[in-house]
């Protein structure tokens, strides 16, 4: 395993899954390290409704079972270990895995964003059971229902108006009455007549049966006092965490830890690839991910073609 490989590819969502399959069929022999959450965040989640191929839906974790079975037919070699670090400084790039160094002449990054959770009480065991990070993904099946969106940003305005194409009732709550979102975002959801906006409510503790979720607990910041809210559905939009702290500065991110892309899928190293939610500030979809895993493996082909060592 210890050869320099050709690429190895960093994370085993739907980016990095559909990476592995094109440079695999490319006869690339890539290595891939799966990282701490293999499958990544559709493992998460019990229905998926839009990706295509699946018109009955599918369950996540057996999705991206699927989606790796697929790269492995092709040798994708793929191993479930974290990457501690890199070394891009100089080709071959070096790669640290528990203390052991892989090089390879390229690389592709798929190592996602994580959505930031409230960790309040009951929050482990309904996430996924009312509770959810993307209205796009999740907002359909809380149709005439009531639901909370969490979050004072224009995300939580935006999945707030979104939401409101299905349930019953949207209520925003803040735990300030200052509001990130930019004024037009709030005006739109304020005027929203299936929208209520609850500043100085934090959820303290989330209400569930065995059904699922019920509502919550909220409190009051200012005077700690508390109240419960019913709702079948909470949508938390508190912001992503992009998976960028291995990398340790050695490409060009964003101000949020989010890779830039320089040409095409390429980062601002050449022969280091990024690809899905780690670059990704606006679409987050399993298929833009595998989209992009799928244009970064091509790219990268290419690149080694006219960059062979
Ligand atoms: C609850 C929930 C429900 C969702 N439902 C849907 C849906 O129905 N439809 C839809 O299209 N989208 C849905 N999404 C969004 C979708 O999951 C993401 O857009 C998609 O998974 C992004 O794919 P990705 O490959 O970029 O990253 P991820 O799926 O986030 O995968 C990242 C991978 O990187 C790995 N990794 C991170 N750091 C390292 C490291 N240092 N070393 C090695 N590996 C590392 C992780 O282990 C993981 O395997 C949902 C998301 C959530 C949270």
């Amino acid at each position: 395993m210890n050869k320099i490989r050709n690429v190895i590819i960093i994370g085993s969502g739907p980016a990095g899954y559909t990476a592995g399959l094109y440079a695999a069929r490319g006869m690339l022999n890539p290595l891939m390290f799966s990282g701490y959450a293999s499958g990544g965040q559709l493992m998460l989640t019990n229905d998926v409704e839009n990706f295509p191929g699946y018109p009955k839906g599918i369950n996540g974790p057996e999705m991206m079972m699927e989606l790796r079975q697929q790269a492995e037919r092709f040798n994708c070699e793929i191993v479930d270990k974290n990457v501690d670090s890199v070394d891009f400084s100089s080709r071959p790039f070096k790669v640290i895995v528990a203390g052991e160094e892989f090089q390879s002449r390229s690389i592709i990054l798929c190592t996602g964003a994580e959505a930031i959770w409230l960790d309040a009480e009951n929050e482990e065991a309904q996430k996924g059971r009312g509770i959810s990070t993307c209205a796009t993904c999740d907002g359909a099946f809380f149709k005439d229902e009531e639901v909370l969106v969490i979050g004072g940003g224009d995300s939580a305005m935006e999945e707030a108006t979104f939401l409101t194409r299905f349930a019953s009732k949207v209520t925003i709550l803040h735990r300030r009455d200052i509001f990130k979102a930019s004024s037009i975002m709030y005006k739109r959801a304020a005027s929203n007549p299936k929208i209520e906006i609850k500043p100085f409510s934090q959820i303290k503790k989330w209400i569930s049966n065995e059904q699922g979720l019920i509502g919550a607990v909220l409190e009051d910041p200012r005077n700690n006092s508390i109240e419960e809210i019913k709702a079948t559905g909470a949508f938390i939009a508190i912001g992503h965490k992009p998976m960028t702290e291995f990398l340790n500065n050695q490409i060009e991110i964003d101000h949020e830890g989010y890779i830039l892309h320089k040409e095409h899928t390429m980062t601002s190293v050449s022969g280091v690839f990024a690809a899905g939610d780690v670059v990704d500030t606006r679409y987050r979809q399993a298929i833009t991910a595998a989209g992009m895993g799928c244009q970064a493996a091509i790219d990268c082909e290419r690149w080694l073609e006219d960059n062979a060592q």
